[in-house]
């Protein structure tokens, strides 16, 4: 019988959370042969008030669908409001949704917001995270990443560093996939991305690296 390809499951807050903290990774694991999914828990239009809602949950759809694209992962979203997550969570009866596809999807790995983040909305995510995998009867194991702020964590929990060597470049092109997101800052923002990489390289004396911490 033939091994069951191994499933990943990526959750983010926004729609390119799960690109700026674990792209690399994510595309080397498809490289591997394992299957990806990201959850992206909202479509996030609070931060351009002056269009309609609309217009903005298809842009960024379609923005997250072809930067999945660039990496070869899948990509399902759910439709919470910024900043009061925890509160749609619970509202909207997602939570029946999640163990449901979780019941699907049979991750051996699912990554994570980390709890340091100081956003609400991912540290809301890291919270469902957690409540989830306690509900689930087999156990996976969870690992957190970081958006903008390092996680600190000095740490009882083991580090995992992912060489991406080969595909920090495809995680790079995943992200112009967004413009809408950071018209103005996305140099800048790249710099401190490829700055990342290079640290994380440098630890496993690897050309790029990321790195997360195992939690569960
Ligand atoms: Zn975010």
């Amino acid at each position: 019988m033939a091994k069951k390809r191994e499933t990943i499951i990526v959750f983010s807050a926004h729609s390119d959370d799960f690109v700026i903290g674990a792209g690399g990774t994510i595309a080397q694991y498809v490289r591997a042969g394992k299957k990806v999914l990201a959850v992206v828990f909202s479509y996030g239009e609070k931060s351009h008030p002056w269009m309609k809602s609309k217009v903005i949950k298809a842009i960024r759809q379609k923005e997250a669908e072809e930067a999945s694209k660039v990496l070869g992962c899948r990509v399902l979203f759910f439709d919470l409001k910024e900043f009061s997550y925890l509160k749609e969570y619970q509202s909207q009866g997602l939570e029946a949704a999640l163990i449901k596809l979780l019941k699907r999807y049979r991750p051996q790995k699912i990554f994570t917001h980390s709890n340091e983040d100081p956003h609400p909305d991912h540290q809301a995510v890291h919270k469902i995270t957690i409540q989830l995998t306690e509900k689930m009867k087999s156990r996976i194991q969870v690992y957190i990443y970081s958006v903008w702020n390092p996680v600190s964590l000095q740490t009882q929990f083991p580090a995992l560093y992912v060489d991406v060597s080969s595909t920090f470049w495809t995680k790079l092109k995943a992200f112009k996939k967004f413009p809408s997101q950071r018209f103005n800052a996305i140099y800048p923002l790249m710099i401190l991305v490829l700055y990342r990489a290079i640290k994380d390289g440098f630890k496993i004396r690897k050309r790029f690296g990321e790195h997360f911490f195992r939690i569960q």
